[in-house]
């Protein structure tokens, strides 16, 4: 490591930088002294958490040389990537030109995700699902009473009022934060996101409670189910085996959107289908091709520099009812082979965020995400055997031996994320203040049962297993003995 090994800035550093933050100046300080102050004062207040390989807090990863080199060729060239006009300028032809490597990288057939678009992270590919979704579902029951409706025209209220829809719930387990948000952004409401786990494995789809919800709720609910792809805190897959399936036949019968949060569920599918030591993690990513909607991130394991999220979908005509940009002439092209990104996402005005994640695909190919999963999968496996075998820490979340997932048992269910707890209740309440007092690493803290927890998320490509399995198990022990 370079002499820049700590992770976290530390206190005298970032109490220097506050102090040096400049207001508004009256005369600009111009380029040289501007750059000298960033490198100077704010440089060092920064984090590491992107370029150290032992920065294990929340899922964030990293950047690739390649894809960093070439963030800086889209901040030097900044281009604007909202409409599609290949007179003017390649960059429409990259964005789908990377959707497609990632199609190919995932096992998912181009022709089949027509929606596909980058967008500024998994936060916005969820909105993006859930207001796909909302369009869909309530579309649906307006259609088998014969009715025409559109939410994108008419608006949430009217649309439902006319296709008789008195609610609409996101049916799901163990959401990310993120998903709950987006209900609210799309108007379904905070309130609207159900659980429907079971009870003894609640990242599991409860099928019996879903479809008496899905009954319960038929021609005046319109639904939404959402699928935990890897979930934040465990790294825990919602779905194995023929669950998809199942989804799938339910959403159908009852006109319901399947959307899968993948976030960083998503890079499992770089695994080949028959390498029995990742086989669990596979099964957790079998089926997704069935769902509507995918939201995935490319700034967390495909480690692209932030911010740069994936979403596709397989309904474009749908898209366009919800994101047309209308009104706008000015916009339009004509030879619409690729659909203009500001029609069938967010924003207008975009960021070329799709360069980096061509360059890093390019530069790494399908075996070089296979390795770097392969590295990321072996550390975190190593940490989780450390941890349950060191008699002052415990591994969770605690199965129950009576669960009948048996890949759910021992370290075949470990993906990136390794949650854990201090036996000792005092030093649990500071167990990640105390590892990350260290700067040798950092974990973030989380609640699991109503506890404090830690958890360790590998997600960097520099991980080196048996290097920063040494450091960790090292920081480890010490904070133990450090408690006694
Ligand atoms: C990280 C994460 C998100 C949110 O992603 P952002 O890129 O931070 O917007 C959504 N869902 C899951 C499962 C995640 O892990």
């Amino acid at each position: 490591m370079s002499n820049n090994d700590y992770v976290l800035p530390s206190r005298q550093a970032l109490d220097r930088s506050r102090s040096k933050l400049l207001s508004l100046p009256q005369q600009g300080l111009r380029l040289d002294r501007t750059k000298q102050h960033l490198q100077d004062d704010i440089v060092p207040g920064l984090n590491r958490s992107s370029q150290s390989p032992n920065f294990y807090g929340f899922v964030t990863g990293g950047a690739t040389p390649s894809a960093t080199h070439a963030d800086n060729l889209v901040t030097l060239h900044d281009q604007n990537v909202a409409v599609h006009l290949p007179t003017d300028t390649i960059a429409t032809e990259v964005e789908d030109a990377a959707l497609r490597m990632l199609l190919d990288l995932f096992r998912l057939p181009e022709a089949t995700w027509k929606h596909r678009i980058l967008t500024t992270g998994a936060t916005a590919s969820n909105i993006l699902g859930m207001a796909c979704g909302r369009e869909y579902a309530i579309q649906q029951i307006g259609k088998r009473k014969g009715l025409e409706v559109s939410v994108g025209e008419e608006g949430l209220l009217e649309a439902c009022a006319k296709a008789g829809v008195e609610n609409v719930r996101i049916l799901t387990t163990v959401p990310h934060s993120s998903l709950v948000k987006a209900a609210s952004v799309v108007g379904l409401g905070r309130g609207s996101v159900v659980e429907v786990g079971m009870s003894q494995g609640r990242h599991h789809f409860d099928f019996q409670l879903l479809e008496e919800k899905l009954r319960e709720g038929a021609g005046k609910t319109a639904f939404i189910v959402a699928v935990s792809c890897a979930e934040v805190n465990t790294g825990f897959f919602a779905t194995s085996g023929g669950d998809m399936e199942k989804l799938r036949d339910l959403c159908d019968q009852y006109g319901t959107w399947l959307h899968v949060d993948a976030a960083f569920g998503l890079q499992a599918r770089v695994l080949s289908p028959d390498e029995p030591t990742y086989s669990a993690i596979v099964d957790g990513t079998r089926g997704i091709e069935l769902a509507d909607s995918i939201t995935g991130d490319a700034h967390k394991l495909l480690n692209v520099p932030y911010d740069c999220g994936i979403f596709l979908s397989r309904h474009l005509a749908l898209a366009t009812q919800v994101f047309q940009n209308a009104g706008a002439a000015y916009l339009n092209t004509s030879a619409a082979d690729i659909p203009s990104p500001l029609n069938i996402g967010i924003e207008n005005s975009r960021r070329f965020r799709a360069l980096p994640v061509y360059a890093t695909l390019t530069a790494h190919g399908r075996e070089g995400y296979q390795d770097i999963l392969h590295r990321q999968i072996d550390l975190s496996r190593a940490i989780a055997n450390f941890i349950s075998q060191t008699s002052g820490y415990e591994l969770l979340p605690r199965i129950p031996p009576s669960f009948d997932k048996p890949k759910e048992q021992g370290l075949s269910r470990i993906y990136i994320v390794v949650l854990f707890r201090a036996i000792d209740d005092s030093l649990n309440r500071e167990l990640v203040q105390r590892i990350n007092a260290t700067r040798k690493i950092f974990v973030s803290g989380t609640q699991w049962d109503g506890q404090p927890a830690a958890r360790f998320a590998v997600s960097n490509w520099q991980v080196d297993v048996e290097r920063d399995l040494e450091l960790i198990k090292t920081v480890l022990t010490d904070v133990l003995s450090g408690s006694k």
